[in-house]
């Protein structure tokens, strides 16, 4: 895929998503710096990465909802693995509720962790880029910005802004052979999900793995997501081979979405 050897920084990854996208990428050669937010944690993702694919992944301590925690990342990150020529562009999830009820620290956070995040991780990553000549800019969003997810507010907003802001980017990055796109889980088995699915199964008298197996019911592929179906479309759009992929918010979620685009 044209990735061996390419660094490769990934946000938000002791687990999940991110993780999966880590490990993905350092499958394919990449050299990987990923952050969470605590260094044992961090350290951790790293050795199992490591420890599975032979290859050295450095880990950064970093709270991406943070000014500092964002651009420090990036700074470190690069300085470890030697630039930044792929950036994947993700973070935790705000907190659920309806829109009526969130006050304005909600939305502060909402809007720290899931938008100026991603737009702080890009400012500090473009440099790197243009250097280069290559840029992979993906980030990880929702299958909400399509199709907005009751009672996930902060998320459904936090997100189209991030979304307006990817499209613009990758209208002005382009020339620099800099490519920029999202993918767009839909329901995907991760702790996030789980924690979900524990709530309202306290909530409506189900058992987790009844919760959870609702969740998979209007799913047209019969089943929720495994990390790694995200982690392996991740790293094609970051590889050569998806050259010519820009501006691009990619589902994968099992054809969840009826929307036609
Ligand atoms: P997860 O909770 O399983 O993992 C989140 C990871 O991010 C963890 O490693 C956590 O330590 C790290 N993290 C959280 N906040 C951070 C911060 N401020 N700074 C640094 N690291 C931080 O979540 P996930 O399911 O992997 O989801 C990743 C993203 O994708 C989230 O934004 C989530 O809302 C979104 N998403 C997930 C799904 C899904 O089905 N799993 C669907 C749509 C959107």
């Amino acid at each position: 895929m044209g990735l061996n050897d390419r660094p490769a920084l990934v946000a938000a990854a002791s687990r999940g998503l991110g993780f999966a996208c880590a490990l993905a990428l350092a499958r394919e050669g990449a050299r990987v710096a990923l952050c969470a937010r605590t260094g044992q944690a961090a350290e951790e993702a790293a050795r199992r990465i490591g420890s599975e694919t032979g290859s050295s992944v450095a880990a950064i301590e970093a709270d991406v909802s943070t000014e500092e925690g964002a651009m420090g990342f990036v700074r470190d990150g690069a300085e470890r693995v030697d630039g930044c020529h792929i950036l994947v562009a993700n973070a935790g999830g705000p907190k659920p509720g309806r829109a009526q009820d969130m006050s304005d620290d909600d939305w502060r956070a909402a809007i720290e962790l899931n938008f100026l995040s991603t737009v702080r991780m890009v400012r500090e990553a473009l440099p790197h880029m243009r250097r280069a000549g290559y840029g992979r800019v993906v980030a990880i969003t929702s299958s909400s910005v399509k199709e907005p997810i009751p009672n996930l507010a902060l998320s459904n907003a936090a997100r189209a802004a991030t979304t307006g802001f990817l499209k613009t980017l990758a209208r002005e990055v382009g020339e620099d052979g800099i490519t920029v796109n999202a993918v767009l889980p839909g329901r995907i088995l991760t702790d996030r999900i789980c924690q979900m699915a524990r709530a309202r199964a306290g909530s409506e008298e189900l058992t987790e793995d009844e919760a959870l197996a609702q969740q998979a019911v209007d799913v047209p592929l019969g089943r929720l997501g495994r990390p790694e179906e995200v982690g392996d479309v991740v790293a094609f759009l970051a590889s050569a081979r998806a050259a010519y992929l820009t501006g691009c918010m990619l589902s994968v979620d099992g054809g969840l979405l009826r929307s036609l685009f």
